[in-house]
């Protein structure tokens, strides 16, 4: 991949993809995270004499015409404060008034709303591609999806290249696949094993250690011939669960916490194979010597809450886990917008060695998968 990092910009037009999808409520914006991931590579454009236009997408407008709520001009409107100049909508792709405005930025509105944005249309693809000198994609939140803003733009473009962010997910998560040092323990919590199968099989492929929580945890004690009570379980997965656990490298609670309700009814600790059928398994007890591992580990990769966290009765093992990375000297990955929450809550995301700002795309590359916008960043380099 080129990373835009090592080119010399100056005085270009420059496209820039970027993950500006973000959560707004009556028209403010509530979490400036992924606006500020941006700022770098914003900077970087700038502070080399060039123009930018900005390109986002912004929920999930289901016509391809202008819906206020979908707009991204409070978007625009929080990045100007950030970089503390004028930040102008755009809501056509003429060429005349492209680059041509009085702001050195300008946004163009939600490109969900163009058509042949989700369809990858080569038109849209080819008309993103050449509107600038450079197309630059740094949206590493969407690379996993194939559109024409994150793949055929790339394509079609004569200059394309990584943002500032996209190169550091890139390097951090690659390290995390491929460059990593042992030992390994890698933490997979959350509500389903359908929707971590996959990650779960590449990292059984790198890692020494899988330690599970939340209702993946539930799917694999019933599948070791646990009662697991009322608690939620996948029955479709049992059978891949028992495989993968007899591989060796799965790490199961010996306590757990249980109540009778979501809402905290009967809390009771208890060992993991001494449920009742009318109790809930809504949390885990972090063993020390699970902490232990942590602690020795040189790598470590976190996604997924071991219980329901977002109810404080249900929260220790997540608040445990928590504090046990952020003391370990292990190079540390977390991502997911679940395990980034409870990052937040507990610790800060310094004390984590990076924090990816993808879910699926974070998802998909630790499964071993190459991202649709990064595999056309790559034939771009070589030509192909
Ligand atoms: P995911 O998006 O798959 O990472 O799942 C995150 C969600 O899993 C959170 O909202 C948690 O409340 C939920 N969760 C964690 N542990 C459990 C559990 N034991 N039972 C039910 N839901 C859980």
């Amino acid at each position: 991949m080129i990373n835009l990092s090592s080119l010399d910009i100056t005085n270009k037009n420059i496209v820039i993809r970027v993950d500006m999808n973000v959560p707004i409520k009556d028209g403010n914006v509530l979490d400036l995270t992924r606006i500020k991931a941006s700022i770098p590579t914003i900077n970087y454009a700038l502070n080399s004499n060039s123009k930018i236009l900005l390109i986002s997408h912004l929920g999930r407008p289901a016509e391809e015409n202008f819906e206020e709520k979908f707009s991204l001009k409070p978007v625009a409107l929080s990045l100007s404060k950030i970089i503390n100049q004028s930040v102008e909508i755009i809501d056509n792709l003429d060429s005349k008034d492209i680059f041509k405005g009085a702001s050195n930025i300008q946004m163009l509105e939600n490109i969900r709303f163009f058509e042949g944005e989700k369809e990858n249309c080569k038109n849209l693809g080819q008309k993103l591609g050449s509107l600038g000198d450079l197309y630059v994609f740094d949206a590493f939140g969407t690379a996993h999806r194939e559109q024409a803003s994150t793949h055929s733009a790339i394509e079609n473009s004569n200059n394309a290249c990584a943002g500032i962010l996209l190169e550091k997910e890139n390097e951090f998560l690659s390290k995390a696949l491929n460059n990593f040092e042992s030992p390994y323990v890698a933490i997979i919590g959350g509500a389903k094993v359908s929707t971590k199968l996959e990650l779960i099989e590449h990292i059984n492929s790198v890692a020494d250690y899988i330690v599970v929580g939340g209702g993946i945890a539930n799917t694999f004690l019933k599948a070791t011939g646990k009662n697991i009570g009322n608690s939620l379980v996948e029955d479709s997965m049992l059978e891949k669960a028992k495989h993968i656990y007899h591989q060796g490298k799965i790490i199961l609670p010996d306590r757990v916490v249980t109540s009778k309700t979501f809402e905290g009814d009967d809390i009771k600790e208890r060992q993991a194979n001494e449920i009742a059928d009318d109790e809930t398994i809504l949390d885990l007890c972090l063993e020390q010597e699970t902490i232990s591992l942590i602690n020795n580990a040189k790598t470590i990769l976190w996604n997924g809450p071991m219980g329901v966290f977002e109810n404080n009765f249900f929260e220790k093992g997540t608040k445990d886990l928590s504090v046990a990375i952020a003391k370990s000297a292990a190079f540390s990955l977390a991502g997911g917008g679940e395990t980034l929450s409870a990052i937040n809550k507990y610790i800060k995301q310094d004390d984590v060695s990076y924090c990816s700002t993808g879910g699926g795309a974070f998802l998909e590359f630790m499964e071993g998968k190459v991202l649709p916008s990064i595999e056309a960043l790559n034939s771009k380099e070589t030509g192909s």
